[in-house]
This record gives structure tokens, sequence and C-alpha cells, in this order.
């Protein structure tokens, strides 16, 4: 392509490379109608002999053709044709490593998706953009990364408002105009809080800064009115709050929004006995962000749930060794799995089979073939109503933690996928030194907005894969995965630090609190029961040995 090289010596200015590209889109678009009317005789002719293996150099063929055109088209000017190509290329991809005759659904999907292909290459092209031909790369996200809450316009100078937000813990930046904290543009999660009046403006300042995606607006209104509110929502705000902020609402109002941000991702696990189809519907999952797990025997699946907080199940409805609706009722079984969702996957779209599959247990149906974009969006939105609801259920209502119950439910968890993946698993327990001296003094009020202080302080400096839940009144449990306890033990003390540095302050003057830790850790202890205790039988060394302390069965027992 002699449009693209140029010797070393050229300088490529910002221009020079703009035009190249140019002349190089419009080279593209020349070339792909040819590209698709060669992609249908090919696979013509590899239907003609449907015996053929995916070795043959036809299948090559298709593969390349679906390679470069989802490879090219975004940087082109063409993202739709990107878009359309890319299944077809993980679907050849995976059919030429298979190496066996192709199947009937196969062969359906492969057809449905070229006729998208052709539909897109009809869009006319856009004008290229630079910065997609240089896409800023995109850090795996940062196990300590904080949140952030950026002020905007009149509200980066209202000093009420900054101290309450520094106060209640969050990491707290104004930012008119300019540039965002340099963390923020790497990707870490942050929250921008807008007066009602300058959301537009806000807005448009995330999107010149490339963030609009990323960071959802909150409005703050003057009065909290339903005029307000509208107004906002119109807008396009994420959220709303009014002035005089309100420490609890403030608080959990944007705790929710940063538990979204920083949520691991969606969790699929995917029961379909054809190879090819499942790593397919597992790369399109993963494509949009979600992690996905693929069960091609169903006599594994309980190990693989066990394993796999999962958010969803797709289901094939004919799996080989049993069906799909009797693989339903056996995951019904289990008290833990009775809510997932089930979605089943199957080319037949008989009515009274599927009332059957919902009286068995299914939540809904797909039809085969599918489109990519039906499956991600059919999968992420009853997978996040799932998640939305199980946090009702699951958790403690004055700090959003989980409750005692799912707590234990996530250490067993971790156990089993530790006992697995041969790594260790610490359990840590976590209690406020005389709580009871801090309700006596400044009242029960003062008391639950330590614990939400507290609980902010932990949930911020623990690492996003670590779960927490409060185990009791002022006590709190960590379950920190694939951690050895010196390394569990360093971080608790760092927390304890911070902790102790942390002014309380009321109208009765301001105080500091500390908290005593115990901690254990799996293989050394091999069950979840036994670990909670063990645990628990360490921080009560702490306590009686003087509080502010953590220890350890390793600590405690060569003391
Ligand atoms: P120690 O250092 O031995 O742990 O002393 P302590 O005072 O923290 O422990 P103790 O178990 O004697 O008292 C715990 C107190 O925590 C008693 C209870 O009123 C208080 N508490 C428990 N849950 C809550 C809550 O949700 N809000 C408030 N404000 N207080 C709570
Ligand atoms: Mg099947
Ligand atoms: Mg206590
Ligand atoms: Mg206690």
């Amino acid at each position: 392509m002699p449009v693209a090289s140029g010797s070393s010596v050229d300088k490529v200015t910002p221009e020079t490379l703009a035009e190249r590209i140019r002349a190089l889109s419009e080279e593209f678009a020349l070339t792909l109608k040819g590209n698709l009317e060669e992609m249908r005789s090919v696979w013509a002719s590899i239907q003609t002999d449907t015996s053929s293996l995916a070795s043959a150099p036809n299948f090559v063929r298709m593969h390349e053709i679906a390679h470069s055109l989802a490879g090219a088209g975004k940087s082109l000017g063409f993202p739709r044709v990107s878009q359309a190509a890319a299944p077809l290329d993980s679907l050849f991809r995976l059919l030429r490593e298979k190496q066996s005759p192709l199947t009937e659904e196969e062969v359906d999907q492969i057809n449905l998706l070229i006729t998208d292909l052709e539909l897109a290459i009809d869009i006319p092209g856009e004008q290229v953009r630079l910065d997609i031909i240089h896409p800023h790369v995109e850090e795996s996200p940062d196990q300590n990364s904080v949140f952030h809450t950026l002020l905007f316009a009149d509200l980066s100078e209202n000093g009420d408002a900054i101290t309450l937000l520094k106060d209640v813990g969050f990491e707290t930046t104004a930012v008119t105009g300019g540039s965002p904290p340099e963390r923020v543009s790497r990707g870490e999660p942050a929250v921008l809080l807008s007066p009602l009046a300058s959301v537009a403006e806000a807005r448009g300042w995330l999107t010149q800064c490339g963030l609009e995606h990323d960071v959802p607006v909150v409005a703050v209104g003057e009065r909290g009115t339903f005029h307000e509110r509208l107004d906002s929502v119109r807008q396009g705000a994420a959220d709303f709050l009014f002035l005089p902020l309100d420490r609890e609402d403030v608080f959990s109002r944007l705790s929710a929004i940063e538990e979204r941000l920083m949520a691991p991702p969606i969790r699929v696990v995917i029961a379909e006995d054809d190879q090819t189809l499942a790593e397919f519907y597992k790369l399109t999952l993963e494509h949009a962000g979600m992690e996905a797990k693929i069960v091609r025997e169903p006599e594994t699946i309980l190990n693989e749930l066990a394993g796999t907080a999962a958010d969803i199940i797709l289901m094939d409805l004919y799996l080989g060794s049993c069906t799909g609706l009797e693989l339903a009722q056996i995951v019904r079984q289990f008290s833990a799995y009775t809510t997932v969702p089930i979605l089943f996957l199957s080319t037949e779209s008989r009515i009274t089979l599927q009332l059957e599959a919902r009286h068995l247990g299914a939540d809904d149906f797909l039809v085969k073939p599918l489109k990519p974009a039906q499956l991600v969006s059919a999968v992420m939105s009853r997978a996040q109503r799932y998640r939305d609801l199980k946090k009702l259920t699951d958790r403690d209502s004055l700090t959003g933690l989980l409750n005692h119950t799912n707590i234990l439910r996530s250490l067993d968890r971790e156990i089993s996928s530790a006992a697995r993946t041969e790594t260790h698993v610490v359990m840590a327990m976590v209690d406020i030194d005389h709580f009871k001296k801090v309700n006596d003094t400044y009242g029960h009020a003062v008391g639950d907005q330590v614990l939400l202080r507290v609980t902010h302080l932990i949930r911020n400096r623990l690492r996003r894969t670590d779960l927490v839940g409060r185990y009791g009144g002022e006590e709190f449990a960590v379950v920190m995965p694939n951690t050895t306890l010196e390394t569990a033990t360093a971080i608790l003390e760092e927390l304890r630090e911070a902790c102790a540095e942390i002014d309380h302050n009321t109208d009765q003057g301001s105080f500091k609190i500390t908290f005593s830790a115990g901690a254990a850790d799996f293989p050394n202890i091999e069950t979840g029961n036994e670990l909670a205790q063990a645990a628990d039988e360490c921080l009560y060394e702490a306590k009686r040995t003087g509080r502010n302390k953590v220890v350890t069965v390793q600590n405690r027992a060569s003391a």
C-alpha cells in the first residue's frame, strides 16, 4: 500500500497522516463490495460440500476476508463494518481450529452474520478520527484504584460541600475548565458533581476530555423539587442531590455509583455442548466486558457454579447426556442458585416447550441463531437486574456491605476456587475498639456515622477483589482471595493506621477511634467455619493484649 509507506526521514505531521488515512479510507470503501461478493461465493462453495473440513482453503479465505474487514474497518471510518465482521472473524478462527464439519447451527449463524455484514457495508463511511487510530491503551483496572469525586463550576468553590465530601472519605478535586486529575484520565473511577444549571456544560467538558462514557454526572439542585429532578433526568444526569448536601444522602448515592463503577465484570456460565458456538458466545460476551466460563459436560456444572458467583447461566436446550430443562431443575435444587437467571438458547421456537421450560426454572428464551448484539443485551440486562435485586437481600442496610450469611457464603466460594487454583485465601475479622463509648458519649447517630466512615475506609483501601461484610454490629469480616497471610497482614496494618488517623467531627468536638483485627488463612486452615473461628480467636487475642493491633495465626504462634 504505497499511501501508507513513507521513508523514515519524512516527517509525519498530523495533517499528512490525516491525508494518508483519508486516501486509505477511500480505497477501503472501493474494495468493500468486491470483498463481500467474494465472501458470498466462497461461502456458497463451502456449503455445496458440507463435509469439507475447516482446514480447507475456502475456510482460510473466509477467515482472511472477515479478519481484514474487522481489523481495518474501524480505523478507516467504517466502524459498523468492523463490528459486523468481528463475530465472523472469531467464528471462522474457531472453525479452523476445530477442523470438523459444520453443524446446522453454525451454518445458520454464519448466514445471519453475512447478511448483517452486507447491511453494514451500505452505511456510508465516517470522517476518520485520528484518536481512534491511536486509541489510548486502556490499562487493566488497577487493583488499588481509588474513587474520585470531581466538583464542577460553582460547586468547586462551595466550602461546605468540599468539607462534607472529604469528611465522608471521598477523594475530592475541583475541576473547572482545565484537565481532569491524571489518575482519572488513566481510568480510575470518578463521578462529576455539577450544579443543575451547568449539567450540559459539565457533560460537554467530559466529552472534550474523552470521558463522557466513563464518568457519570450527578446534578446538584437547590431544593430537591420534582421539577429539579425532572430537569436533571432530561439533561442526562445519572443521579441527583440537593443543597445543603446531606451526609447520609451523599454517602449512599455516591457509594452506589462507586460500587457500580468498581463492580467486577458480569459473570456468565455457558452450558453448551457445541464447542464452536460456546466459544463464539464466550468471545462475544468477553468483547462486551463480561467474564464467561464454558461448561460442556452437564455433570460439571455444579462444580463450575461453586467456584463462580455467576450472575446468569446461558443454557443450550440439548446438551448430549441430558437436556437443558433437566439440568436447570438440578441447578434449582441448590438454595444458592434458586434465583440466578437461566437463559435458554434454542433453535426451538415452539411456545408450548417454552412455557414448559419456564415452569421448570428457565427465565427466558433466546432463539438461535443469535446476533452478537442481541446476545450481549439480553445477557447484560438480566444479569444487571439480578445483581440489583440481590443487593437488596444480600446486603446490610446501613453499610451496604454483605451481611453475615453472605460473607460466609463468599468465603466458602473463594475457598473452593482457591483449592482448585492452589492459591491462598485470608479471612480477617475487624472489630472497632471501645465502640460502646462512642455511642454513650456522642449518641447512636454519631456511632452510625463512624460505622459508615470505617466501611468506606475499608472498601476504599482494599482491592477490588476483596470482599467485605458486616459480620456483627461493629465487627467487619474481610475475605481476601489470592493473598498470603503476610500480604494480608501488611494490608491490615496499613488500614489500622489509616483508621486511627481519621478525625470524626461532631458538635461535641472531634475524636478518633481504633480497631483490632484477627486473621487466618487457607490452606493453612481448611474450612470456612474453622477459618472464621480462627480469625475470631486471633481478634479476641488482640483485644485481650491491648487492642489497636493485628493478630494472626502466624504472629500469634510465634509470639
Ligand atoms: P471492644 O473494644 O471490646 O470491642 O469494646 P466495644 O465497646 O467496641 O464492644 P462491645 O461488644 O461491648 O460493644 C459494641 C457496641 O456496638 C454495642 C452496640 O450498642 C454498638 N453497636 C452495634 N451495632 C451498632 C450500630 O449499628 N450502630 C451503632 N451506633 N452502634 C452499634
Ligand atoms: Mg447442543
Ligand atoms: Mg468493639
Ligand atoms: Mg464487637
